[in-house]
């Protein structure tokens, strides 16, 4: 059975990064009915963040991609936090020491140091690996009496991976094929650390194991850990999961990682959800700038992945049918902010106009205006065309509400002739005596009245909008005239004419 995790380490806001990892493996586990299942990889402590965690599920459950198990959705396999699950992680270290695939390590700080500078001083680089580690103070040539005496006397220790020396480990990533890598080029990683805490990699490899997992996808930052991955299910006896990493996503401008900091440098976010930083700034986040998680997940989606053909809108049942991981293409996919709101503009128009005058209910009471549900609704209706967040409706829709109190002086200077104070006067008393203040039935009506007087649209139409409105924009005059209504009308006009 498909079993597939998102691991993240709770060291910040999640970056969409995150999230489009998120979301392919939610749609991967929902394609072959598998479960997706959190787990946070909270074992470095330097580096917790408070809040963190929170964000992460947050983050999730607003994009609508919801772990089925995991913190707080406790399923057979948890905890789901590896710091509740530390006391586990010392005897698979120990168990690979016992078996002769990691050795304990008691150099200092100091000494350790001064090996890096040593080789700096050739000119090279100091790597703890199968060259130097017989020179150094570990228990592959300590004798077995002085490792003990050092344990029991509670000398700092951590536990390294004895990487293999001529191996070549090659395998089948599920998007970038074959992949090899020589071992004698890798260095002898920390598998546990001095502060009784296993590090990234045992803890990644022990838990991918115990909580049955199928397949681990995860971003291509991870490919270099692969073979140590490998490597270690191999020592433990362990079947390893198959693996698929996931493209780069790139900056928009120039070539490069999207970093956490770009989206506030150059103006979008790059976070899901708005985040407060320590220092009181916050950076902006999708939900709060209006995107729908639709638009999110439609548009993450399309990061490194297609149909194969052009089609770009997909919800995220026809994401779960189409999803592909064998199409997830090698190639760094770049981040296109513009993309991302013309997709949100897109899904905008798909919201039901009374779910968005609900929202749009809060910002009009705030403005100090109260109008009915009902004909919020009607406004939203014609204007939310042009719209790409919901946070755009008051500038679109501000004058349905409030009569215009002055008119933009160059479209008076040019639509205002002698004639259109006594045009505008007669048009007055034909919509006093128009009933039926539909859109069609005023356009028939003032259409009719115009031929009947011979007055052109030119004549007519610009400062009666300009009258409504007060600038040269806004909707279809006809359809502002119904939702004003007669009286709100008739006021306008005339106090345009005098
Ligand atoms: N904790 C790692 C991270 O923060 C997980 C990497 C993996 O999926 O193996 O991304």
């Amino acid at each position: 059975p498909v079993r597939v995790r998102f691991a993240p380490s709770p060291t910040g806001p999640l970056h969409i990064g995150g999230v489009r990892t998120a979301l392919f493996n939610y749609l991967f586990a929902k394609k072959h009915n598998g479960v997706f299942y959190l787990r946070i990889e909270d074992t470095d402590q330097n580096r917790y963040v408070p809040g963190a965690e929170d964000y992460i599920i947050e983050a999730l459950n607003w994009c609508g991609i919801p772990f089925d198990e995991g913190v707080g959705k406790e399923g057979k396999f948890g905890p789901y936090r590896q710091s509740e699950r530390k006391a586990m992680y010392k005897d698979y270290a120990q168990q690979l020491v016992d078996t002769g695939w990691a050795y304990y390590a008691f150099d200092t700080a100091e000494s350790l140091d001064a090996a890096r500078k040593e080789a700096e001083s050739k000119g090279e680089t100091f790597i703890y690996n199968h060259t130097n580690r017989e020179k150094l103070v570990n228990s592959l040539h300590l004798n077995e009496e002085d490792v003990k005496q050092r344990i029991a006397n509670g000398d700092d220790y951590i536990i390294r991976f004895k990487m293999p020396v001529g191996e070549t480990i090659v395998l089948n990533d599920m998007v970038r094929g074959e992949v090899k890598f020589e071992s004698s080029l890798l260095d002898d990683k920390v598998l546990f650390k001095s502060d009784g805490m296993p590090t990234y990699h045992l803890a990644n490899i022990v838990d991918d194991y115990l909580m049955e997992t199928s397949h681990v996808i995860r971003g291509e930052e991870w490919l270099p850990s692969l073979p140590l991955h490998v490597l270690l299910y191999k020592a433990f006896g362990w079947e390893a999961p198959e693996f698929a990493h996931l493209p780069l996503i790139l900056k928009p401008v120039g070539n490069g990682k999207l970093s956490k900091r770009d989206g506030d440098k150059f103006g979008f976010p790059v976070f899901p959800l708005q985040w407060d930083n320590e220092d009181g700034t916050s950076s902006m986040g999708y939900r709060e700038e209006g995107y729908l998680p639709e638009t999110v997940v439609n548009y993450l989606a399309l990061l490194g992945w297609n149909n194969g053909d052009d089609r770009e809108y997909f919800t995220l049942e026809e994401l779960i049918q189409t999803f592909d991981i064998n199409k997830v293409q090698k190639a760094g996919a770049k981040f296109d902010p513009a993309k991302i709101k013309s997709m949100n503009h897109h899904y905008i128009q798909q919201v039901d106009d009374a779910v968005l005058a609900e929202q749009f209910m809060p910002i009009l009471t705030s403005k100090g205006i109260n109008e009915p549900i009902e004909k919020v609704t009607k406004i939203v209706g014609i204007v939310k065309e042009r719209a790409n967040f919901p946070n755009e409706l008051w500038d679109l829709s501000s004058y349905f509400f409030i009569p215009p109190t002055s008119y933009d002086e160059k479209a008076a200077a040019k639509q205002w002739k002698p004639t259109t104070n006594d045009i505008l006067t007669q048009l007055v008393t034909v919509l006093q005596n128009t009933e039926d203040f539909s859109s069609a039935n005023i356009e028939t009506v003032a259409k009719a009245w115009m031929e009947e007087k011979e007055l052109g649209m030119g004549k007519v139409m610009p400062s009666l909008r300009l009258s409504l409105v007060g600038e040269m924009k806004g909707s279809h005059v006809f359809d502002i005239m119904e939702i004003i209504g007669k009286e709100d009308t008739i006021n306008r006009i005339n106090k345009a004419v005098t």
